[in-house]
């Protein structure tokens, strides 16, 4: 199959999941939270998206699907009320009032494919980016992105409660969709018209005046000390908006922000490739640069994590090499 063949298929799917995210927040199903494993947040959206992703892919695409999702159905199979609303807002978001539990939990485990092929070609998605942000009403991603031999060749980032222009921090009742294609470029549509045209993102050169940065709200996700110290150390006017998700790589490459800077907290946590992959894409084929904070290339052949890499920079051309650390 070709990029041609698969990018609407990434577009749907990621626009529907996005729709059961939505199903979610306005109240349309009961939400229901749990807490995995690695004590990280998971709600009824999750769930939902995933298993609606996973089934538009499966239905738009003319071969199996291979993917690395972040989600598994284990808390689904043991939870019938979890079940009952994830099952509810997947219909929502799958326009089918007629799909399954059965289609679901099979759906949710699709996507969580353990033997991925991370030396091939596959899929991966964060169903819900940012799922803390979900729940505190802020900015949250649906992200896919589709790696082939190590490389992102193709990402689709949905972000439902960020409007295409203006202020990111701002929650829009209009969300955004951005799409990229490794070597072709990237652009970013409205949901709110299907009939407004995509914009080409275009992303100039930083123009040395002052800088301003996106970054995580939560302070365990990224060093907001040693990245205020990097940009002060610029010697220009610094501002910074503080956001959840991927939504901050669509910042950056609609030029609303100059930078992305993600340096751990914690030097031995590699991060996971969905949190990256779509979002990487987007600012390189926009025209910026990415790279992690040591400047070194960030190296997606590794399985499910950026083994080989420290933190995160993604930003204007001209900006990259004052940043790393
Ligand atoms: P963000 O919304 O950009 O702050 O990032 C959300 C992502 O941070 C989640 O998808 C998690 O996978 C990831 N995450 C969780 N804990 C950490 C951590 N200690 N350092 C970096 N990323 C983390
Ligand atoms: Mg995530």
């Amino acid at each position: 199959m070709t990029h041609a063949q698969r990018l609407p298929a990434a577009i749907h799917a990621v626009a529907l999941a996005s729709r059961a995210t939505l199903a979610v927040r306005h109240g349309q199903v009961p939400m229901d939270m749990q807490t995995k494993d690695d004590k990280s947040p998971v709600t009824v959206a999750d769930y939902a998206a995933q298993a609606t992703a996973v089934v538009t892919l499966q239905k738009m695409l003319a071969e199996p699907l291979c993917m690395l999702g972040e989600e598994d159905a284990a808390q689904l199979r043991e939870n019938a009320r979890l079940r009952a609303s994830v099952l509810a807002a997947a219909r929502l978001g799958l326009d089918d009032p007629s799909f399954t539990e059965a289609q679901l939990v099979a759906a949710v485990d699709a996507g969580a494919h353990a033997g991925a092929d991370t030396s091939g070609d596959y899929w991966t998605l964060d169903p819900i980016d940012g799922t803390k942000g979900f729940l505190r009403g802020g900015q949250y991603a649906v992200c896919l992105a589709w790696i082939e031999k190590g490389e992102v060749a193709l990402g689709v980032l949905g972000c439902p409660a960020m409007a295409l222009d203006g202020d990111p921090a701002h929650v829009s009742p209009v969300g955004s969709y951005y799409a990229a294609v490794k070597d072709a470029g990237a652009w970013g549509w409205s949901a709110h018209d299907p009939f407004t045209a995509a914009r080409r993102l275009r992303l100039p050169a930083w123009n040395g005046q002052s800088v301003r940065v996106a970054e995580s709200v939560e302070a365990e996700h990224s060093a907001h000390g040693e990245q205020a110290q990097v940009m002060a150390n610029l010697g220009v006017p610094v501002s910074s908006v503080r956001l959840d998700s991927q939504c901050k790589y669509a910042v950056v490459a609609s030029g609303r922000a100059d930078a992305y800077l993600r340096f751990p907290t914690n030097p031995t946590r590699k991060e996971c490739i969905w949190d990256h992959a779509t979002g990487v894409l987007l600012v390189d084929e926009a025209g910026g640069e990415t790279s992690d904070a040591r400047g070194a290339k960030l190296d997606f052949g590794h399985g499910k994590r950026l083994e080989k890499n420290h933190g995160i920079i993604a930003c204007a051309k001209g900006l990259r090499g004052k940043l790393v650390i």
